[in-house]
């Protein structure tokens, strides 16, 4: 990586642990380690390290790329270093576009603030790309084009998908006012429809300092001595960062521990699934984590429903019961049941269901489910060879992390110039993702996997161990390397 964007993260990152009365040399011995790589190690890659010696494309097209945040303006920022003479129009409507949402889960719990997260789309845009600051409500790909709210028609040769996903708060029964949600933004429908009652969520910026709010409140009901049940929800759909539902639960133990006021919380976990983690190792890590904090759960229950009056979630819940024996199957049916149950609450903390904004569902560029059909490997769009998406709206299996995002933007990157100089696509995405799991203000277990659903850590030690040193990358590395490093187009 250019020696330039080294110095202007490690130096964010120095002022950041100054804060703390940390210095890096400190952090690192503290971490246990000698050198940068602890903090460089997971931001650089093979190809951002050969960056000096990339050559030029000299291929031609006009660019068009719907959704400036993290996907968009990253791709963005890649393309002008490997265009000679690039013709690229970033549409986003959103001015906090590029804001830091993993951080809205250390905001959440009190760690930083919102300022600490907020990004202006305008400071980010790379030089030379045109951004037009409107929304895309129509997608025309027959004839390569976009229509904005404003009424502006845009055309393209190469169309990117990067638009992000919604959160469906609407959905649930209760929440219907609050309607739909993107992580930036003022969302005072949202925080009016969760109220100041103990529901909260860390998915909208806003939301985060409003979770922080609510759970010091609760924590101080619970030193108070009384009885304080603490939910926290995921849901039925695929999420941005499946750690996040859980981390925030982890915080706010960490916080009720530090106040004193443990033993009279409850801490009860409902997923919509079955399993911690998709990934065994990583699943029984986590089991064994619940066990230790002395957390509840309840797998198969998914939240559909908040009596805000009566403080009551009402949950979904599914199993399956065994049936007649089948004499052609030659075994028992299996029957599926489900059940409303109703459970009380003080503080709810929620992760939504989440979609396809929809604009893209409803388009011919849209699947059955909303997301964007692309072959998951080249990124480019099943039916549309002109067309590539990446990050959250991108129909990927588990990639909806900025991690995932990491190694797709290069990807795609690659590719889109290899079909603008008419060669084969060969750039590959792997699946690669990963989950920092926030376990204690001090710990965190490094989730790193891939398609093969099987741990693939970047650092030789046991991704099962939770560390202080990927803490210090998490709260310290990670924004920097995020805002300076893959945000020019070079991590
Ligand atoms: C609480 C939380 C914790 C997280 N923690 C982590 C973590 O620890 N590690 C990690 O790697 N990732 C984490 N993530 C996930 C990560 O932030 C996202 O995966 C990443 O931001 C995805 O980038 P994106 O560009 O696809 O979407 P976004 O960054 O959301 O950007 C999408 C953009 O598209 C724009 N847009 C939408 N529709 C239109 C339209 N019709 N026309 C024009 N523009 C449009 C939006 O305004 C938005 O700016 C977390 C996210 C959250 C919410």
């Amino acid at each position: 990586m250019d020696n330039k964007y080294i110095d202007k993260m490690l130096s964010e990152m120095d002022k950041d642990l100054a804060k703390q009365g940390m210095s890096r040399r400190d952090a690192m011995k503290l971490a246990g380690i000698t050198g940068a790589g602890m903090f460089m190690g997971g931001a650089t890659s093979a190809s951002a390290a050969d960056e000096n010696k990339t050559v030029k494309s000299n291929a031609k097209g006009k660019i068009v790329i719907v959704g400036g945040g993290l996907a968009g303006m990253s791709t963005a920022a890649r393309l002008t270093l490997n265009l000679s003479d690039p013709d690229i129009t970033v549409i986003e409507p959103q001015e906090l576009s590029v804001s830091y949402q993993p951080g809205q889960t250390l905001v959440g719990g009190g760690i930083w603030d919102e300022d600490d997260i907020a990004y202006k789309r305008d400071d980010f845009v790379p030089d030379g790309v045109k951004i037009v600051k409107e929304k895309v409500i129509l997608f025309n790909p027959q004839e390569n084009k976009v229509t904005t709210d404003k009424g502006t028609v845009i055309s393209y040769d190469y169309l990117i998908l990067a638009t992000g996903l919604h959160l469906d708060f609407e959905r649930i029964r209760g929440l219907e006012e609050a309607g739909r949600a993107m992580s930036a933004g003022d969302n005072e429908r949202l925080l009016k429809a969760l109220g100041d009652d103990g529901i909260c969520s860390i998915y909208t910026a806003k939301g985060a300092t409003k979770t922080w709010e609510q759970m010091q409140k609760y924590i101080a009901q619970a030193k108070s001595g009384k009885k304080t049940k603490f939910l926290f929800t995921h849901p039925s759909t695929p999420v941005k960062c499946g750690g996040a539902p859980k981390k925030i639960m982890y915080l706010t133990n960490a916080r009720l521990k530090e106040a004193g006021a443990r033993e009279n919380a409850e801490l009860t976990f409902y997923p919509n699934g079955g399993a911690m983690f998709g990934i065994p190792e990583y699943h029984d890590a986590i089991l064994g984590q619940f066990k230790r904090e002395d957390f509840k759960w309840h797998y198969r229950h998914n939240l559909i429903e908040v009596d805000k009056k009566n403080k009551i979630a009402v949950f979904d819940a599914k199993w399956q019961e065994k049936g007649p024996w089948d004499p052609v199957l030659k075994d028992y049916e299996v029957i599926p049941k489900h059940e409303k149950v109703r459970v009380p609450y003080d503080f709810l903390h929620i992760t939504p269901p989440q979609l396809a904004p929809r604009e893209v569902a409803e388009s011919d560029l849209g699947s059955a489910k909303g997301w964007v059909p692309v072959n998951k490997e080249t990124l480019q769009h099943i039916r549309y060879e002109n067309v590539f998406s990446l990050g959250d709206v991108a129909q990927v299996p588990m990639g909806k992390t900025g991690g995932s995002v990491r190694k797709q933007y290069k990807v795609l990157v690659d590719n889109l110039i290899a079909l603008m100089n008419g060669k084969t696509l060969e750039a590959k995405y792997a699946g690669y993702t990963v989950c920092p799991l926030i376990t204690d203000i001090g710990t965190v277990m490094l989730a790193e996997f891939d398609w093969t659903v099987k741990p693939t850590p970047s650092f030789p030690l046991d991704p099962t161990v939770e560390r202080w040193m990927w803490w210090l990358m998490k709260v310290h590395a990670l924004k920097p390397m995020t805002m300076y490093g893959m945000l020019s187009g070079r991590a």
